[in-house]
């Protein structure tokens, strides 16, 4: 059965280098992988680029009001897989789109992105994703502690930051970030969960 598949984790899961490696593996089989990415992230402009050093152009670009079965089905034909990176940043139609595409297309859509932002909120795509896609799938990383990190700490040179819009603009100074588990991430930026409102 074709799937809608939905790979979350937190920053610096190896995310990217998954996506390489599952893409590798389509074009060795001869079969043909599409990767999409929304313009959103600034990160590698149209490249996604693994922390490993390996990096790859993407197919598409995807805007906030473009939708993607159109998108497929004018500008691809015999796609095998499609692939989208960063899909966290996608709208919730988008996401209904690539529905649509794995059941009118019969082609797979594996989505690779982030569950939640540096407050420790959903992004519309990744909560539209968590709703509906077939699959879901973590992709684990570890925090600096030894346990599971599940949120993103976001700063700027060094500092951490609680406040600003989900995509930070590099600009300002640095911008990292860094996987942490919830009791870091509480610790860290102050988030409040409930216990101490
Ligand atoms: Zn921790």
């Amino acid at each position: 059965m074709t799937k809608l598949y939905f790979f979350y984790g937190a920053m610096n899961s190896g995310k990217t280098t998954r996506i390489l490696q599952c893409a590798y593996n389509y074009e060795e089989q001869g079969m043909k992988p599409i990767i999409m990415k929304p313009k959103i992230d600034t990160k590698g402009s149209d490249y996604i680029v693994s922390r490993i050093g390996s990096k790859r152009k993407v197919d598409f670009l995807i805007e906030n009001k473009m939708n993607i079965y159109d998108i497929i089905v004018e500008k691809y034909t015999n796609v095998d897989l499609l692939i989208v990176d960063e899909a966290q940043f996608l709208t919730e139609r988008q996401v209904n789109q690539l529905m649509d595409v794995v059941i009118d297309l019969h082609i797979p859509v594996m989505c690779y992105g982030l569950r939640t932002d540096f407050k420790g909120n959903s992004f519309p795509g990744a909560k539209r994703l968590l709703e509906i896609a077939h699959e879901l799938t973590e992709i684990k990383n570890i925090c600096e502690c030894g346990h599971k990190a599940m949120f993103n700490v976001r700063m700027i040179d060094g500092k951490v930051q609680t406040e600003g819009d989900s995509v930070a603009i590099d600009g300002e100074g640095k911008v990292t970030y860094t996987a942490a588990c919830a009791r870091c991430f509480r610790l860290k930026t102050h988030h409040k969960f409930d216990n101490d409102k």
